[in-house]
């Protein structure tokens, strides 16, 4: 990512605080959790881990991809190393017994598993939910290929939120993704995962070369698959190598954005700034979003 200093004013990192967050950060050590809020070195963690409904997400299934979309930088392989079957276990323990409130559980693509690795998130909400009834649950999950039957699995695990992203509007998928993923296969996902009954969000992201007529369609779109809740964050080169950035959204644009998706869309909550990422401060906004 671009240093601080040639960063526009309000992309710049502030250096996280607070005694939540500090609280939490020594337990994370003790109970050997690793973040993604930590390990990806998330600018948003001061504004996640602290407040009454502090927000974290935890990875499974390791950390290699077997697709490459061209805005990510995680490891790819063909073949990943297999899934640790302890891990749903492992982690809903260490989680139960951290001071979140809500908890992102995301994964990298697994097409060399079955089941996409549906199967292992569902047991991972379950052993949590037993553990601890009172924490938030979402899962930000890949697409399972466009498996139907592994959504609904996974949607009815008792999770609290399905969040999958179609990151990027229809034209521009092909260039952004990776080409086993697609806008029509996110959109069937999405369904899939609303008619199980649960709480459903995406988020894209801007700088991409976008249109505004574009944008607004997405949104469409996602609202006619019934998503819930919807974030908007600007896209920041992880590399040189990877897809460069065509526009840097002022945030009066994320801020138009935000109002045109819950006033004129009417999603239950829309979260847009540069900074925002999609499960950025997630616990707040859950709860927001029940009220509407
Ligand atoms: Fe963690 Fe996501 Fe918040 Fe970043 S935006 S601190 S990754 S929960
Ligand atoms: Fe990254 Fe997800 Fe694409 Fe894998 S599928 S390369 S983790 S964005």
């Amino acid at each position: 990512s671009l240093p601080n200093s040639s960063k526009p004013p309000w992309l710049r990192q502030r250096a996280p605080q607070g005694e939540k967050y500090g609280q939490l950060f020594e337990q994370m050590r003790e109970l050997k959790l690793a973040t993604v809020c930590e390990e990806a070195q998330c600018p948003n963690i001061g504004e996640c881990w602290n407040g009454d409904m502090a927000t974290a997400t935890i990875m499974l299934l390791g950390d290699t991809c077997t697709r490459g979309c061209r805005f990510c930088a995680v490891n790819t392989a063909r073949t990943p190393p297999p899934a640790d079957p302890m891990e749903p276990r492992n982690t809903a323990e260490a989680v139960a017994s951290w001071g979140v409130g809500y908890v992102v559980l995301t994964s990298v693509d697994r097409d060399d598993m079955p089941d996409g690795g549906a199967a292992h998130f569902a047991e991972t909400v379950r052993e949590l939910k037993r553990r601890k009834p009172s924490i938030l649950v979402e899962c930000l999950t890949p697409d399972f290929s466009g498996d139907l039957d592994a959504v609904r699995l996974l949607a009815s695990s008792g999770l609290d939120v399905f969040a999958h992203n179609v990151e990027t509007v229809e034209r521009l998928q092909k260039r952004v993704r990776d080409p086993r993923a697609g806008y029509m296969q996110t959109l069937s996902v999405l369904r899939a995962a609303k008619e199980a009954g649960v709480y459903t969000k995406s988020s894209i992201m801007l700088g991409l070369g976008e249109t505004e007529d574009e944008i607004i369609d997405t949104m469409l779109d996602l609202k006619d698959c019934g998503v819930d809740i919807f974030t908007l964050g600007q896209y920041l080169q992880p590399t040189p190598k990877h897809l460069p950035v065509v526009e840097m959204v002022p945030p009066e644009q994320f801020e138009y954005w935000r109002r045109y998706g819950e006033e004129e869309v009417g999603f239950r909550y829309v979260a847009s700034g540069p900074m925002v990422r999609s499960s950025y401060k997630a616990g707040e906004f859950f709860l927001e979003a029940m009220i509407h």
